[in-house]
């Protein structure tokens, strides 16, 4: 699963793109159109689950949750009719799973801001009207062939003709596709298209150093649209985040200290990120590793081992599974096992998050 981050030129993407992955590769300058070429990385999820856990199972080896990021260079108005580097950027997040975009809070006055003030809610309509536009003409542009096919009784392309139509309909509204329900059958009938405004996305609110606490009139009027949509907000001093990032362990902790931060913001965002992505995650527990595995919210147990490897899908017999409360109760995978709380379930059990399992498979 990948989530891109986009937004306006100059709004700290690759900033914040740079503190995520701690990689110097992303350019990061004042300058429009600095990030060309999509850059990628991987990001971890920190859960304090993990350091739970090992408490009781000491692990060799702790490996945390991954999410892909790509950092997909700036969209300025126009961008679906070409304008800027348009049609690449939007193929680029045709790609990804969500989208991350992040939003100008902060004021600089040596930093331009390409729209020449400092306006979230603009900056959010212009990017959101772009991604409408694209799909609006994605959408047409299948019409055309849906309808031929539909007209030989096809009863799919009927389908497609009917679901592309209420698609535009909505579109022309001037709501994003996230916002229309539609069934299993209308969703699978246009998946295909990879449609921008269907995917899920997260509000990036990039603040001034001294607006951590997330208490500035321009996160809450961000705050108050993301409900609107249906997505989630996180806060982020992307300059600070990335002075951060660069710190080794111990300074680290006393610049966090010093600004008044538990943990750094990139946490809370990859994190949120995960969420966004309608992640959440298991774990496996034993004396060589101690990980964190993610799956889709809803997956069931074959699903969810087949994120470990395929195999263990296609051959599972059944998962033995406890909490991260058990094991705290009880100390130890043996001793939950003789209290009777060790659960055994099979191929139709929805996966709870935080579940710690075994998987029993045939291969
Ligand atoms: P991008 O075009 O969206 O990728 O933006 P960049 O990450 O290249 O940032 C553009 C400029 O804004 C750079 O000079 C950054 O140092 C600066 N910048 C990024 N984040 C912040 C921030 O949180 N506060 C301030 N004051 N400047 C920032």
């Amino acid at each position: 699963m990948e989530a891109g981050i986009v937004g306006l030129p100059n709004v700290g993407k690759s900033t914040l793109f740079n503190a995520l992955t701690l990689s110097k590769a992303a350019q990061s300058e004042n300058y429009p159109f600095c990030t060309i070429e999509p850059n990628e990385g991987i990001v971890s999820v920190p859960d304090q689950r993990l350091d739970r856990i090992t408490k009781y199972i000491v692990p060799q080896k702790l490996i945390p949750a991954t999410l892909k990021l790509v950092d997909i260079a700036g969209i300025v108005k126009g961008a679906s009719e070409g304008e800027g580097l348009g049609n690449k950027f939007l193929s680029h997040i045709r790609e990804v799973d969500a989208i991350l975009q992040v939003v100008r809070c902060f004021e600089d006055p040596d930093v331009t801001h390409v729209a020449g003030s400092v306006d979230p809610l603009a900056d959010i309509d212009t990017i959101e009207t772009e991604l409408m536009l694209a799909d609006l003409q994605s959408l047409e542009n299948a019409l055309g062939k849906a309808q031929r096919t539909a007209r030989s009784g096809d009863k799919e392309a009927k389908l497609r003709v009917t679901v592309i139509e209420k698609c535009s309909e909505h579109l022309n509204e001037g709501k994003p596709l996230r916002l229309l329900n539609l069934n299993e059958a209308e969703s699978a009938a246009i998946s295909s298209f990879g449609l921008l405004t269907a995917k899920p996305i997260l509000f990036v609110a990039n603040v001034d150093e001294t607006d951590l606490d997330g208490k500035n009139p321009l996160v809450d009027k961000v705050r108050q649209h993301a409900d609107k949509v249906g997505a989630d907000v996180a806060c982020v001093c992307a300059k600070l985040e990335a002075e951060i990032a660069e710190l080794d362990e111990e300074d680290r902790e006393e610049m966090l200290t010093d600004v008044g931060l538990a943990e750094p913001a990139l946490n809370q965002i990859a994190r949120a990120a995960y969420h966004t992505l309608g992640l959440q995650s298991y774990f496996t527990a034993g004396e060589k590793e101690v990980r964190a595995w993610p799956v889709p919210i809803g997956a069931t147990a074959p699903q969810a081992a087949g994120v470990i490897h395929s195999d263990f899908e296609r051959g599972f017999i059944r998962a033995e599974v406890y909490s991260l409360a058990d094991l705290e109760e009880h100390g130890g995978e043996k001793e939950i096992r003789q209290a009777g709380k060790l659960r055994v379930e099979g191929k139709s059990y929805v996966m709870q998050d935080g579940d710690i399992c075994h998987f029993l498979f045939n291969v």
